[in-house]
């Protein structure tokens, strides 16, 4: 199974969501999409870079959204090396080691968090501890729902640890976005 497949499994029971949990995605929830699956459905002011994961059903094919406080799990044992502002919330930054996602300078980056008080920049993380919970969007009168978007950037130049953030990632001079679904 692909590490994104087991991360959602991750998610699943991180959350108590119960057996059998089957996540649904928009097209507009996917990489590259210019749609957005919010609000007016119309389009994004820029091509997606990365994945939204926000609406599931369970066995009684009822389908749900992730709750406002749902706990977001690390995909992988690794190294926080920056949390940065994002248009929602917060965004960490993530190292899990070399060459784990095909390239030595990929770099998986977590968005729209309220990221644990205890994790900062240097600290060390594993494989499914609780890093963050989803940000609140209510709290911003957002038309999104709570969500996690997660990017796979690979880094064309070496860069400064407190320099990944959004203007870098939003730069696609700048970076290569691997498809998180195939990681
Ligand atoms: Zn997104």
């Amino acid at each position: 199974m692909r590490r994104f497949a087991r991360y959602l499994t991750a998610l699943s029971r991180a959350n108590a969501l119960g057996d059998r949990v089957e996540w649904l995605f928009y097209p507009g929830m996917l990489q590259e999409s210019r749609d957005k699956w919010w609000d007016d459905f119309g389009r994004r002011p820029c091509a997606h870079e990365g994945m939204d994961i926000c609406f599931y059903r369970t066995k009684t094919k009822k389908m749900k959204c992730l709750s406002k406080t749902a706990q977001i799990p690390a995909m992988d044992n690794g190294v926080v090396l920056n949390i940065c502002n994002d248009f929602l919330g917060q965004s960490l930054v993530v190292t899990h080691g070399k060459e784990t996602f095909g390239s030595p300078d990929a770099i998986l980056v977590y968005s729209h968090l309220e990221i644990q008080k205890n994790i900062t920049p240097g600290s060390r993380i594993e494989k499914d501890q609780i890093i963050a919970r989803v940000f609140d969007t209510s709290q911003k009168q957002s038309k999104l729902l709570p969500h996690l978007h997660i990017s796979c950037i690979e880094l064309i130049e070496k860069t400064p640890v407190d320099a990944l953030n959004w203007a870098l990632f939003a730069d696609r001079g700048k970076i290569n976005l691997i498809n998180p679904v195939f990681i």
